[in-house]
């Protein structure tokens, strides 16, 4: 198989009492891996087949006969990524060279907080918020569906799933709580600071 699905980082109750065993067990062992399986169907025999992810990402990005591919490739990147910007016992103000960065260019970490807990709020349905890295600025951005900034050659620090899946076992339609626990209780900022190179 060209594409595959990432060992999770932690054991899948690990993120508990902030996301649950069981919604970890359909996130990523369904969820995400009905992405994979789709994905490969999708590029098996095609010039895609062994390309990189990001590589597929942006060559089927705006190509409406290649939306399929897109949605499933993408969403595979979007949940990697995701699994690895959390760890238990994460969130709250950052440390490192990300603190600096973000009390530069945001003004601090609440501030920084507002920001991207509101783009997760206000994305309209399915999708992604996002903290990325354009020309050396930080920046807050939110994606519909599998849409992603890796498709605008962006590069993502930090990433929150804000499908229903992601959260509707924990938090029913309360998404605004299941954002504030992902920033308090779950960021991994060692993460974060590590894309930031
Ligand atoms: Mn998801």
């Amino acid at each position: 198989m060209a594409i595959t699905l990432p060992d999770l980082p932690y054991p899948d109750d690990a993120l508990s009492p902030h996301i649950s065993g069981k919604t970890l067990e359909f996130h990523y062992g369904k969820h995400h891996n009905a992405y994979v399986v789709n994905a490969n169907k999708l590029v098996e025999g095609t010039e895609l087949a062994n390309e990189a992810l990001e590589t597929i990402i942006k060559k089927t990005a705006g190509e409406t006969s290649k939306q399929a591919v897109f949605n499933n490739v993408a969403q595979v990147w979007n949940h990697s990524f995701y699994w690895k910007c959390m760890k238990p016992g994460g969130g709250g103000p950052p440390t490192g060279a990300i603190a600096q960065k973000i009390e530069a260019d945001f003004g601090g970490f609440e501030k920084f907080s507002d920001a991207f807990k509101n783009a997760g709020a206000t994305q309209f349905g399915s999708g992604w918020a996002w903290l990325v890295l354009k020309d050396d600025k930080l920046h807050v951005m939110k994606t519909p569906n599998a849409d992603t900034p890796v498709a605008r050659g962006l590069k993502p620090l930090l990433t929150v799933d804000v499908w229903e899946h992601a959260y509707y076992l924990d938090y029913q339609n309360r998404r605004p709580d299941y954002l504030n626990v992902f920033v308090e209780k779950l960021i991994n900022w060692d993460c974060v600071n590590s894309q930031l190179g």
